[in-house]
């Protein structure tokens, strides 16, 4: 048996990028053999074993036929035949189907190195529009690459529309489109991935609300300023109404952190001029930020809130009134009202006055 390092660690090494994980293909191995070496089975699809020391995945070269829709329709056949050139062309670009042996020489069959040198993202194969989750990898390497130049190769973005046009987006997973989703939002350039999908009119079937709407460009000014991905979400979100929101974050089962901000903003965006006259209407703006009692989604709305400006001194100085403006809402609590006696709805109408007190200070 001989094992190669593949896939991503192969590119990034080759790039100076940086990468976190190393995955490799064994070539002539039976499962058998390999538990006998000490690996410990993981794959539940194919053949996946963790190396006894590293825990790196060590996958059996296999190859793959299309028997069905979607991104699980693949028989998949391993076995000590199936060659290391046979495994890469499984794969989906020129680029992430190299392989580096032991010595550290690369084996390229489909001429990887040069797309990177030319940096294109290019297809191995005509297999490539069999699996859907790939228009969502490719634009989410566009995205991460941007900044190094990276561009689709004309032939590969056809192939993304043909997939696109063959209805095969609807057999991914929610799951896997919102996995591809935050990964993107963590790139250099989150804007080209949804711009990517647009192009092959993936983004009409995955997310058509952002197709009318300002969003991507939104994100685009926004990413530079904020590292958070959850603030990056609320931002390509930002510009619609509220229910659209939460019927978005709601059908790609989002996470809870991220819905709410992203709720958070839409509504709080068109009101914050507004709100930060008037202590009354800053105390509802508050209340619906749940900022009296904690600091997130809080802290995440400033931070959106400035970054959808550009870092803008104007909008720092507005976030910094609404801070705070929070701040000393904060500090009345029912502990001062001990001596008054009031209870419930009472005691609640009491406070609430009390901070519209103390905002009336701060607020200009
Ligand atoms: P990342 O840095 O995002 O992890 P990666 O290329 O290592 O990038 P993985 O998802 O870990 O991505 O996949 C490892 C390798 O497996 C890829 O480089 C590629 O060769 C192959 N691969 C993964 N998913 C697919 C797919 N859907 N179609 C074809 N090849 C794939």
């Amino acid at each position: 048996m001989k094992s190669f390092l593949v896939g991503g660690a192969v590119r990034d090494t080759l790039l100076g990028y940086p990468f976190h994980e190393k995955d490799w293909v064994v070539v002539g191995a039976t499962p058998a053999e390999m538990i006998e070496a000490g690996y410990t089975q993981v794959g539940r699809d194919f053949p996946v074993f963790l190396h006894p020391d590293s825990k790196e995945e060590y996958a059996l070269a296999r190859t793959e036929r299309k028997s069905g829709p979607g991104y699980h329709g693949f028989v998949v056949h391993a076995d000590p035949a199936v060659t290391l050139e046979e495994d890469l062309e499984r794969r989906d670009l020129t680029i992430n189907a190299m392989a580096m042996d032991a010595s550290g020489d690369i084996i390229d069959p489909y001429h990887g190195q040069q797309d990177l040198a030319d940096r294109v993202l290019r297809h191995v194969s005509p297999h490539f529009v069999e699996d859907p989750l790939r228009v969502l990898r490719v634009a989410r390497f566009a995205a991460r690459y941007h900044h190094l130049g990276f561009t689709i190769a004309p032939e590969t973005a056809a192939l993304l529309s043909q997939i696109v046009a063959a209805d095969e987006l609807p057999h991914l997973s929610i799951e896997r489109v919102w996995v591809e989703i935050e990964k993107a939002l963590g790139t250099t350039h989150p804007e080209v991935f949804f711009h990517t999908l647009a192009d092959c009119q993936a983004l009409a079937v995955l997310l058509p609300e952002l197709s009318v709407s300002q969003g991507i460009a939104a994100l685009a000014r926004a990413a530079p300023h904020t590292p958070r991905l959850d603030c990056r979400w609320a931002s390509l979100l930002s510009d619609l109404p509220e229910a659209r929101v939460k019927a978005i974050n709601q059908h790609l089962k989002v996470p809870n952190a991220y819905s709410l901000l992203a709720t958070r903003i839409s509504v709080a965006r068109p009101t914050l001029k507004t709100a930060l006259k008037n202590a009354s209407e800053c105390m509802v703006l508050i209340k619906l930020l749940d900022a009296l009692r904690r600091d997130e989604p809080f802290e995440g709305v400033c931070e959106t809130l400035i970054a959808l400006e550009q870092n803008s001194d104007e909008a720092n100085t507005t976030i910094e009134l609404l801070r705070n403006a929070c701040k000393q809402a904060r500090t009345v609590t029912a502990a001062d009202f001990t001596e008054s006696r009031l209870t419930g709805p009472d005691l609640g109408a009491a406070i609430e006055a009390a901070r519209i007190e103390q905002l009336r200070e701060v607020l200009p």
